[in-house]
């Protein structure tokens, strides 16, 4: 307690200290936390970046890897709305829930809790905004599809920047309203048309680069995902309190569902080199905890051998030197998910646990 007294007496004269060299902030404890989330990323997902890339993968920069069991309240195999509640929530709830319990209870989310000990929080997706990942971090609905309702909370959440797709449910909506127009009172900068180079580090900062979805890499997103969450870096950086950020490459999710690899594989690779960036920053600023996971498995995907033929007694011949995406259904499987952690505690996040104590471990992790 004495030392605790000392400290904030410390604070009130002169110059307060960079949180950075904060002494109150222990050498193994994060000040920032990273949270990186691969729709539909299994580790069939994962392998394909060994396989599919000329560079080794930057997931294999980690050196804490777990295991999560992702099973919804209500159901074996979850969605992404009941899987990113988990995270952002620590509970497990229904599928289709969007920040609530069993009940339709509001939960608080852990951007609610870190904003009111002065944390800086973000979003960004490749999805809408408002779509079941990123909507569990800010809103409370009891379904993901009330996208329109979703939208209109974001102008109520302590979000200070995010970026992804999703204008058309702030500004083009059936109750008339202009949710852009809320945003804006409440003190954002709302930027429709690209990722501006220079932003202000005084505005919250919402970027809305598409009506609904951002493109697919095929069709041509480029880097938007690692642009914008440097961007996001950049910008927590200029202001002196720590940060929260989530970043999702939703679409691994969607190549899954349309059985489609070159979708799955291109939008894997671009969460890859995303996940490098993040990497370099933390590796750079030693005082960031990264998290890498997933929701869930998406198309049952697998590595194949490819078939050459049969042999004399009717089995099938493999060239085990060819590997053929393949899927076993255009829905979410119930695999373990990885769990890829860097940095001050990240060796909590090693073993077999339940996606809901990833929220647990970094809520350990800032309590050490
Ligand atoms: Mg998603
Ligand atoms: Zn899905």
């Amino acid at each position: 307690m004495a030392l605790v007294i000392l400290l904030l007496a410390c604070h009130c004269e002169g110059t307060p200290p960079k949180l950075t060299e904060n002494p109150a902030i222990k050498a193994n404890q994060p000040l920032n936390i990273i949270l990186l989330i691969g729709d539909g990323m299994g580790l069939s997902q994962l392998s394909s970046s060994f396989y599919f890339s000329d560079q080794l993968p930057n997931f294999a920069r980690f050196k804490t890897i777990g295991l999560s069991n992702v099973i919804a309240a209500n159901s074996k195999i979850t969605d992404s709305a009941a899987g990113a509640t988990s995270f952002a929530s620590g509970i497990k709830t229904f599928n289709g829930a969007i920040g609530v319990d069993m009940d339709k209870q509001h939960v608080e989310n852990i951007v609610e809790l870190l904003s009111k000990e002065n944390y800086q929080t973000g979003l960004i997706a490749t999805s809408s905004i408002t779509h079941a990942t990123p909507a569990s971090f800010y809103a409370h609905v009891a379904s993901r599809d009330w996208e329109e309702q979703i939208a209109a909370q974001m102008a109520t959440s302590p979000i200070d920047f995010f970026a992804g797709g999703g204008l058309k449910f702030f500004e083009n909506r059936k109750d008339g309203k202009n949710i852009l127009n809320l945003l804006k009172s409440a003190g954002f900068e709302v930027h429709t048309d690209h990722l501006e180079k220079e932003i202000d580090g005084s505005k919250r900062h919402a970027f809305l680069l598409g009506e609904e979805d951002m493109p697919k890499m095929i069709e041509g997103r480029g880097n938007f995902l690692a642009e914008s969450t440097q961007k996001a870096l950049n910008y927590f950086e200029e202001n002196s309190s720590p940060f929260f950020l989530m970043v999702e490459g939703s679409q691994i999710d969607w190549g899954g569902h349309d059985n489609d690899a070159e979708y799955l594989i291109t939008e894997l690779l671009d969460f890859d080199q995303m996940v490098g960036s993040v990497l370099d920053y933390a590796e750079k600023e030693g005082n960031t905890l990264v998290i890498v996971t997933a929701d869930h498995e998406t198309g049952g995907f697998t590595l194949s051998s490819k078939v050459t033929g049969q042999n004399s007694k009717g089995k099938d011949k493999h060239d085990y030197n060819l590997i053929v995406p393949t899927f076993s259904t255009t829905g979410h499987s119930a695999s373990l998910i990885p769990v890829l952690a860097f940095g001050p505690q990240s060796a909590q996040f090693s073993g077999f646990y339940q996606n809901s104590d990833v929220y647990h471990k970094i809520r350990a992790a800032l309590a050490q």
